[in-house]
């Protein structure tokens, strides 16, 4: 395979795809993934101008043969926690013999986060981020909310801001340590000078609502500030139990519950007939040997549903949008189709993107070829490294 960037202004085809997955039902088979066999996409800076037959494709100043393989849309993961240092094998050694997770590990975390300068963060950060874009991922947000000061909850987004355009504030990850018998004034320096401080370096707000973190009037409290201040919301809804957050996020309009495992058939029905996402994260189940969330009852309940990573030292340290793939297919009753959509276009709709998460033209030319015939390989092969190009803006990075 020969390989070419793309210069401004000059055009390549990457020709020869067995299966293009364009997420656009208007082209190719009309399902939802919009699927092209014997495929072409040609790109021009950072765009898609074209994807449909091979033979049918347009000259171009480049041309790259994916040689049979498939070609997906890059992975848009909605759900991370990577601006941290430290880490926590001895925990999850110790929970993988016999240990429960509770909220509480993520102390351990805010101790060394805080303890590190911002070039050590940084660096984590970029670490990961390479380790994500390696398997595919393109589009990631990412969260504070483990420094859970004035001072180290602002620097971590601006730190997440210098790569990405979604960054989260999560100063209500857990009540700060420093606040311990005072959660009521923990919660007012989140909406208030905490707040002030982070605003300017995030998109959108979150809140971990659960016991022993926050509940649905505190939660309720810290979002309603950040609409105030023109965050969007998203939370993490629903995860260790049952409990308000999904019914609140789709009240507040957020653009993504998270979690979502301990649903009643009335949240079910609230995201049905809502605009929020249900963002499913099965490696945290899988990390923690927690109960998979329910994906077929959403999805046949007609939830639109996104697939992430939640990649964070704690409760899933995995950067791999393939292995979430697997295991929703393999324990969470989606089919391989279904799990694909959800982590490309899926994970767009979580973040209210509409330039991600599809291969067609106007979109983003982000895209990962695998080493494989069919996206189906995904979950098919699971553990398997089958991402072998990644292309994001119009330029191979991988
Ligand atoms: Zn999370």
């Amino acid at each position: 395979m020969s390989s070419a960037s793309s210069g401004t202004g000059a055009s390549t085809v990457i020709d020869n795809i067995a299966t293009l997955v364009t997420n656009d039902p208007s082209l190719g088979d009309g399902s939802r993934l919009g699927l092209v066999r014997d495929a072409a996409v040609v790109i021009e800076g950072d765009r898609v101008v074209w994807t449909g037959d091979s033979r049918k494709a347009p000259a171009t100043d480049n041309r790259v043969d994916a040689g049979g393989r498939a070609v997906i849309p890059g992975f848009v993961d909605s759900h991370s926690h990577l601006v941290f240092a430290g880490d926590r094998t001895e925990e999850f050694n110790a929970r993988m013999s016999g240990r429960a997770y509770s909220a509480g590990g993520i102390r351990t975390t805010v101790a060394a986060t805080r303890a590190a300068d911002d070039a050590e963060l940084e660096a984590n950060l970029t670490r990961h981020l390479a380790e994500a874009l390696r398997q595919g991922t393109t589009t990631f947000e990412t969260k504070s909310g483990y420094g859970l000061t004035v001072a180290d909850e602002s620097r971590a987004l601006r730190i997440a801001a210098r790569h990405t355009d979604e960054v989260t504030y999560l100063g209500a990850h857990i009540v700060s340590p420093d606040y311990a018998g005072d959660p009521a004034a923990y919660v007012e320096l989140v909406t208030g000078e905490m707040l002030d401080a982070c605003a300017p370096h995030a998109r959108w707000i979150d809140v971990f609502c659960e016991k022993g973190a926050f509940d649905g009037d505190q939660a309720r409290a810290i979002l309603t500030a950040g609409k105030a201040r023109g965050l969007h919301p998203r939370i993490h809804a629903n995860q260790l139990s049952h409990g308000p957050g999904v019914q609140l996020a789709v009240e507040l309009d957020a653009a993504s519950a998270d979690h979502c495992t301990h649903l009643t058939d009335a949240d079910v029905d609230a995201l049905a007939n809502g605009a929020t996402v249900a963002t499913l994260l099965p490696g945290a189940e899988f990390s923690t040997r927690a109960q998979w969330p329910d994906a077929r009852r959403l999805l046949d309940a007609g939830v639109t549903v996104a697939l992430s990573t939640d990649c964070n030292p704690g409760s899933s340290y995995t950067s791999s949008v393939p292995f979430c793939i697997a295991l929703a297919v393999r324990d969470m009753g989606m089919t391989p189709d279904e799990a694909v959509w959800s982590a490309t276009a899926g994970g767009a709709a979580a973040l209210r993107r509409t330039d991600v998460g599809r291969l067609a033209p106007g979109a983003r030319a982000d895209l990962a070829v695998l080493d494989a015939p069919s996206h189906v390989h995904l979950a098919y092969r699971p553990g398997v490294p089958l991402v072998t190009q990644v292309w994001r803006r119009g330029v191979r990075e991988v």
